[in-house]
């Protein structure tokens, strides 16, 4: 059986661009990445900038939307909380949960993650699911206990027919934001254990046609190298995407 799965690039531009800012960049990147086939291409800005976006983009733009987080809940008293429905109307398809600053400054949680993750899928968004261990947990050789749990906790309840557009992003901390990416042999070893982890608890079809995102320190000089290793299927990216440029020369792998 050959899976065919198309390489998504994701950029996360954590808390960086006005909407001013966001709109000149995407239009740049739009104009970069014109001709550019066989790649989803995905930028998630701050909840502001997404109308913003979306408008200056338009509705067919090759360029795609994501929300950085959502709220598991449609809506309510929940002062400085962005939702689903909201989210999806604002012009965005992707949402990135679980991200490694989420779970670190903001208290997040597997469980958490997996509320999010029903909600996003609720909102008819593609969940963009982010695990990873720390340098700590990887001294430890807890690398694999640890994305076990992660993966198993936060995906609690799901059943086979949920998962149909989750992405996986696979970060290891340690590489985020560091110029530290793990090594091809780490990046092998993991994706290979995560995509047989899908199969185990799920179904070969699944794990088959689910993409595996790294994450962490991707750059124009390293992308090609890390696409090439086997069951990467694209790369969600911090620092080197807030630069069009640099961006494009990483979608254009
Ligand atoms: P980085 O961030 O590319 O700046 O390391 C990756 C991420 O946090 O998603």
């Amino acid at each position: 059986e050959i899976a065919i799965r198309k390489p998504l690039i994701a950029g996360n531009w954590k808390m960086y661009k006005t909407g001013t800012q966001a709109v000149a960049a995407a239009k740049q990147l739009a104009d970069l990445t014109q001709g550019v086939t066989g790649v989803d291409i995905m930028i998630a800005p701050t909840a502001l900038s997404l109308p913003l976006m979306a408008a200056a983009l338009g509705k067919d733009a090759q360029v795609r939307l994501g929300a950085q987080n959502i709220y598991p809940g449609t809506e309510g008293a929940f002062t400085g909380e962005v939702s689903g429905p909201m989210i999806k109307d604002a012009g965005a398809d992707y949402v990135i949960i679980g991200h490694s600053e989420r779970r670190q400054y903001f208290g997040e949680t597997d469980e958490t993650v997996g509320s999010k993750i029903r909600a996003a899928l609720d909102a008819g968004l593609i969940p963009v699911m982010c695990i990873g261990e720390t340098e700590s947990q990887r001294d430890a050789d807890k690398t694999f206990f640890i994305l076990d749990k992660q993966v198993s906790d936060g995906l609690k309840g799901f059943d086979l027919g949920d998962l149909n557009s989750l992405v996986l992003a696979y970060e290891p901390v340690w590489a985020i934001g560091t110029g530290k990416t793990a090594g091809p042999e780490q990046v092998k070893e993991v994706h290979g254990f995560l995509r047989h982890l899908i199969k185990e608890k799920y179904a070969e079809g699944l794990a088959a046609k689910m993409r595996i995102l790294y994450g962490g320190s991707v750059k124009p000089g390293n992308i090609k190298d890390l696409m090439h290793i086997e069951d990467v299927d694209g790369a969600l990216v911090g620092g080197a995407s807030l630069n069009p440029a640099d961006f494009n020369k990483i979608i254009r792998f």
